[in-house]
């Protein structure tokens, strides 16, 4: 039995949970429930200006909302420095890495040299084999890996394949600054190490990175995880997601009224597919997902396939749950405070009756908060431009013809019986359905478009619907 799978997402701190992290640490997560392995999560934190404690928590919150969950305490790559240094000191005192002492001057003349005959820019190794008896009094060495020169190293990848890259390419490159300070590359291995990762899925910017890694875990005798870089999402004209095609955090995505069931779905289709189904609950993403069925082609993030899905999800949500997850939403959506700070036994009751009908017309939890509107609102209302414009005159005499038909209703108040009461009204009078039903939900909403305006009379009671007819009358 091989050994149990441990996965990690490893963002950088950098002030909010990326939309591209996010799809990255829901690869991570459905492939260790798959498995029944672990998901761990490390932030990358050396870098100590961008790093705050407010980043690291916009993160986890991000991680939290979106259901990602990850196994035992967050790991502080920062808090490990000193188990950094250990092992680029032991990769020394094997003869697989080195102590450089060239001078800002002789690297920037490498630099030109390079650049002068057109080749890309490499350290040439120039203190690989010297004896360290050699080292300038005074100067602070970095510490080299030294990489093989000649063949290849190849990643074997389980998105891209078999990916060759040439050892004159890839240079002795820096595990350790002057000031014994970790770079990048070096802090990752050991990490992934340490923490026993099994399989690295990540974006496929850092593929590079993988085959400079990879020189690291050989220097050490290591086993190389399995790797898995995933294609970057990009924007509907084809070039990388930024901020002109829409957020990037995914804090603005729940205040967008995005359900993190949806989200999920969304994100896990941006490059990865089960034959040809679409809308998917977590459990059969979990079920189903296997990293070799990732694309390597990037995705192209759709909004509106996004918001198609997210009113999918919705219907399928049963009301009771729907309701507690809106609860829940309304502090970090537009409007939604209001609501929340109006939202007794009465009116929750009210708007779980009313659910059937918000959810069906609803694409995002923003516009079901917004079409439950009218429950919130206090007598008289006030009604929109549109609104206004269906209880004109003529209409308010059929308001009142309306309210009297309604008003002879004797047993149950619900919408059956206010829809015969309705009809009988419409039937006797020749008006068209529309003609009556239109300034009754002005009435009743202060809008021109709400649910059904029988669910509406349903919902409101017997005595606040009469009330707010009367109101205009
Ligand atoms: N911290 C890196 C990033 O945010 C990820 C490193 C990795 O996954 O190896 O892009």
């Amino acid at each position: 039995m091989s050994a149990p799978v441990v996965t990690r997402f490893a963002p950088s701190p950098t002030g909010y949970l990326h939309i591209g992290g996010a799809r990255t640490a829901l690869f991570n997560w459905l492939f260790a429930r798959h498995t029944g392995g672990r998901m761990l999560l490390r932030i990358e934190d050396t870098d100590r200006e961008r790093s705050t404690e407010a980043a690291t928590a916009a993160i986890l919150d991000g991680l939290s909302w979106l259901g990602l969950t990850w196994d035992g305490e967050p790991v502080s790559q920062f808090a490990r420095a000193d188990r950094h240094r250990e092992i680029g000191e032991e990769l020394v005192r094997r003869g697989k890495a080195y102590r450089c002492y060239a001078s800002q001057a002789e690297l920037e003349e490498m630099r030109e040299r390079a650049r002068a005959e057109g080749r890309p820019p490499r350290y040439d190794g120039r203190w690989r084999d010297r004896d360290p008896s050699e080292a300038p009094a005074g100067v602070k060495p970095v510490i080299r890996i030294k990489a093989p020169r000649e063949g290849e190293t190849i990643v074997h990848d389980k998105v891209q394949g078999e990916v060759r890259f040439p050892n004159k390419d890839l240079d002795d490159f820096i595990i350790l600054r002057s000031d014994g300070n970790p770079t990048y590359m070096h802090a990752v291995v050991v990490d992934d190490h340490d923490m026993g990762i099994t399989h690295i899925i990540r974006g496929d910017d850092h593929l590079t990175n993988a085959a400079r890694q990879t020189i690291i875990y050989q220097a050490m005798d290591w086993d190389v995880p399995v790797m898995a870089h995933i294609p970057l999402i990009h924007g509907a004209d084809g070039a990388k997601l930024s901020k002109r095609h829409g957020a990037l955090g995914v804090e603005a995505y729940r205040a967008m009224g995005y359900l993190p069931e949806a989200l999920r779905n969304y994100l896990a289709r941006l490059g990865w597919s089960h034959g040809d189904d679409e809308v998917m609950s977590t459990d059969e993403m979990i079920g189903w997902f296997e990293i070799e069925d990732v694309n390597k082609g990037a995705a192209r993030f759709d909004f509106q396939k996004l918001e198609a899905l997210n009113g999918m999800h919705m219907r399928r949500i049963p009301d009771a749950e729907l309701l507690d997850i809106l609860v829940a939403t309304l502090p970090y959506i537009e409007g939604g405070k209001a609501i929340a700070g109006k939202l007794d036994d009465g009116r929750r009751r009210m708007l779980l009756e009313a659910m059937p009908g918000l959810k069906e017309r609803a694409k995002t939890l923003v516009e079901l908060a917004d079409s439950a509107g009218y429950l919130f609102v206090e007598r008289p209302l006030e009604l929109d431009e549109k609104a206004e414009k269906l209880v004109g005159e003529p209409p308010r005499e059929v308001l009142a013809g309306a309210k009297a038909a309604l008003e002879a209703i004797t047993g149950d108040w619900n919408a059956a019986t206010t829809e015969s009461a309705i009809r009988a009204y419409v039937a006797e009078t020749g008006l068209k359905l529309g003609a009556v039903a239109q300034p009754l939900r002005a009435a009743l909403t202060g809008r021109s478009t709400s649910p059904g305006v029988f669910d509406v009379l349903s919902v409101l009671g017997r005595e606040e619907s009469l009330g707010r007819i009367a109101d205009l009358l």
